[in-house]
């Protein structure tokens, strides 16, 4: 066995994972069921947060992903919220990309691809996994009719996940109870901003301009809401037509804006699921851990950010540097992002109820949301910093600094910033001290940098270990000999093993 990791799955998810743990020293293929990229373009909306965890992993081509990204995309200072009008202002946040970026999600995968090409990273189209065993010590897929063999495998298999099945991972929550309509169309007068049109009698519906002249449109009629799941699966089955999506327009817009030429005409339903464990023995989950209505844009956004929690930790377990907090403790990936997931089903299904509950109750839940968002105040921040990906915090072990589990700004390092200095497979020790105070707390797995004081909870602060996704895992508000101790300490404790390397290899 050569090979530290299977992925299975070659959308967004499965790509991103391969590129990290590649950046992080181990050896991984990718492997997806089509023959060939994908050209759909589901998720159109990228959110800060996730522009910032791809600006950490270099393309291959000197460039960030983040950056080739950015170039082709269509920045928009708002996000929305359960279609409401306004929407969320993004402009104030503390990141370089203080917007939403609207970009088909095959640019996102072929970003991605380059990028894994670039770094000649294996990954087999056609190839579709029909089984996976596991033993103590790897684990086998079966694809095309043969084996193969490696030491992990990731499920980024999406929401029928043949990995997750495999590993027995029960899938629990919600039925579905409505079916959307979501196209990608030409209109014969092309908007310039995003239009939501609510209508009582009959449904939600949303036209939003992607790059380009193609249009986002995306809504439900209030007959295909209050239905059986069974009913959603009989709809769903009826491919939408260009003229159904006429005839729904005209009826809750009064206008039907001219839609032709649709470049993809799909359905989609509010089915909630998550999945129950992320991980069993050496199979985990990526976003085939979570399904849920594709409100506000956040599948794909969720992903990515689970793929960059998931790959440091997998790649310290197979580098024989992991301990136990990372693997199966407070730190470990489903510790962390399972309760991310929680918040994820508990936000789309409360988007949900404000876009689809077609009565005056309705009405009026959307009318007070609306104010909230248009006042600006600490409903419209909570929901900006949960939506743009930057107020998600990991816990913070008790007695531990204030900013334990935050996400640390891309500011506190001069010149290209915090971001860019990040790497898979190292913690950065800032120094905020005058005279590099800890610089003999520097090693292979620690990178100390001298740090720029910043605003707000991090004035104080004198030196922080920053975990490679950016998350402050220690801090210290004071010099000398204890805060020194105070940190050694830290760092012994993330990132000094309790077991051996488990890897196929290392290289
Ligand atoms: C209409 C719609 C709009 C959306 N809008 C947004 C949005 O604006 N923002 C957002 O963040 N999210 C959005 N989403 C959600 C987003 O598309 C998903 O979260 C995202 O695609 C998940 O990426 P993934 O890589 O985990 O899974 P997928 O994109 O589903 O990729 C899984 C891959 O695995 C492959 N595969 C499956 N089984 C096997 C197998 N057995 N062997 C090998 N390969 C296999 C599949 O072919 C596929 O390529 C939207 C979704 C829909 C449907």
């Amino acid at each position: 066995m050569a090979l530290d990791v299977i992925i299975v799955g070659g959308g967004p998810v499965g790509l991103m994972s391969a590129a990290l743990l590649d950046a992080a020293g181990v050896g991984v293929e990718v492997y997806e069921r089509n023959a060939g990229p994908s050209t759909a373009s589901k998720a159109t909306t990228v959110h800060p947060r996730t522009l910032e965890v791809l600006t950490m992993l270099e393309s291959g081509d000197g460039r960030r992903v983040g950056d080739a990204l950015v170039e082709q995309g269509r920045k928009v200072p708002h996000a929305h919220f359960a279609a409401l009008p306004g929407g969320l202002d993004y402009r104030g946040l503390d990141t370089p990309f203080p917007f939403v970026l609207m970009t088909p999600q095959w640019q996102t995968e072929q970003t991605l691809a380059d990028c894994l090409r670039a770094r000649a990273v294996p990954v087999h189209y056609g190839a579709e996994v029909t089984a996976v065993v596991q033993s103590a010590d790897s684990v086998r897929v079966t694809v095309d009719g043969g084996t193969r063999q490696a030491a992990y495998v990731i499920g980024a298999d999406g929401a029928h996940s043949t990995v997750r099945q495999a590993a027995g991972i029960a899938f629990p929550g919600s039925p579905p109870s409505m079916v959307a309509f979501v196209a990608d169309v030409l209109l014969t007068e092309p908007l310039e901003q995003a239009r939501y049109s609510w209508n009582a009698d009959a449904g939600l519906a949303a036209v939003v301009p992607l790059p380009g002249q193609v249009h986002r449109v995306f809504g439900v009629e209030a007959a295909d809401t209050g239905l059986t799941a069974d009913q959603v699966r009989r709809r769903q089955a009826e491919p939408l037509t260009l003229d159904e999506l006429r005839t729904a327009l005209d009826r809750i817009c009064g206008s039907d804006f001219g839609v032709h030429e649709p470049l993809w005409l799909s359905r989609a339903s509010n089915s909630s699921r998550y999945a129950q464990r992320y991980r069993d023995g050496r199979v985990l989950v990526g976003d085939a851990a979570h399904v849920h209505l594709p409100a506000g844009g956040q599948g794909l956004n969720v992903g990515l950010q689970d793929a960059v929690n998931l790959s440091w930790k997998l790649a310290a377990e197979i580098h024989g540097w992991a301990p136990d907090r990372l693997v199966d403790g407070p730190a470990a990936y489903e510790a962390e992002r399972r309760r991310v997931a929680e918040g994820l089903l508990a936000d789309t299904l409360a988007q949900d109820a404000l876009m689809h509950t077609f009565s005056p109750s309705g009405q009026a839940l959307r009318e007070m949301f609306r104010g909230f968002i248009d006042q600006g105040g600490e409903v419209a921040g909570k929901l900006s910093g949960w939506l743009s990906g930057l107020g998600v915090d990991y816990p913070q072990p008790e007695g531990t600094h204030a900013l334990a589990g935050a996400k640390a700004p891309d500011r506190v390092l001069a010149g290209d910033g915090l971001l860019r200095a990040l790497r898979p497979d190292r913690f950065l020790l800032l120094d905020f001290s005058p005279d590099g105070a800890y610089s003999d707390l520097g090693s292979t797995r620690v990178e100390v940098r001298t740090a720029r004081r910043h605003t707000g909870a991090w004035a104080t602060v004198r030196a922080a270990l920053v975990r490679p996704d950016g998350h402050v895992a220690h801090a210290v508000d004071s010099a000398g000999p204890a805060a020194t101790a105070e940190l050694a300490e830290a760092i012994t404790a993330w990132t000094e093993p309790d077991r051996p390397a488990t890897g196929a290899h290392t290289r």
